[in-house]
């Protein structure tokens, strides 16, 4: 079986002989590593297909990064609720990660959201979205995070792990201090992409 179509007819034959063992066999081949990593719309749409749930979930993470003009082609075989499920997926990803952006922005995010976590650092010095640090060269440091931020949104996707942020360009002159924090916020935002819901 050495395309995604072949497999298809095969889990197809196996179905309507109920053949327990050829579907198995053929639901293992689908997930295979290149198939999912190439081409995971393919296989997210056969596994709603089959009802394979399984598959449908481990294949949604990564059909979800693939551009949408490239699920519609896809449609007819995942059906409408596979179709609803990505969609979902993507818009829960796409609003978590403005959001965290939006939170990052004001390099104070930390006091909203860790306070329940990280109550036993009661100063609070050590938020992990800025900290306390202040210089001359803050609000210029803020300024240029808030480009970035603003920039990256223009073009941000939902399988984003908001890794972009790691490009930025550090020819500032930025004491320790504002670099530190910079990277502090970098981090945070990234732990906080990493919770978003990865599948449906
Ligand atoms: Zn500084």
């Amino acid at each position: 079986m050495d395309s995604i179509d072949t497999t298809a007819r095969v889990i197809r034959a196996a179905l309507g002989y109920q053949s327990t063992k050829a579907l198995t066999l053929a639901r293992d081949h689908l997930s295979r590593r290149d198939w999912l990593e190439e081409r995971p719309l393919e296989v997210y749409s056969m596994a709603c297909f089959f009802k394979f749930s399984d598959l449908a979930k481990l294949s949604s993470g990564l059909a979800v990064k693939r551009p949408m003009e490239e699920w519609h082609v896809h449609r007819a075989v995942m059906g409408r609720t596979g179709m609803e499920k990505l969609h979902e997926l993507h818009d829960i990803r796409l609003e978590g990660l403005f959001e965290i952006l939006d939170r990052s922005s004001t390099f104070q995010a930390s006091e909203a959201s860790e306070s329940s976590e990280r109550s036993e650092g009661s100063e609070g010095s050590e938020g992990l979205c800025g900290g306390e640090h202040t210089c001359n060269d803050t609000s210029r440091i803020r300024h240029m995070w808030s480009i970035k931020v603003e920039h990256l949104k223009t073009t941000l996707e939902a399988g984003s792990g908001l890794l972009e942020l790691f490009e930025v360009d550090l020819r500032g002159g930025w004491c320790e201090g504002c670099l530190v924090m910079l990277g502090r916020n970098i981090q945070w935002c990234i732990v906080q992409a990493r919770s978003l819901p990865q599948n449906i």
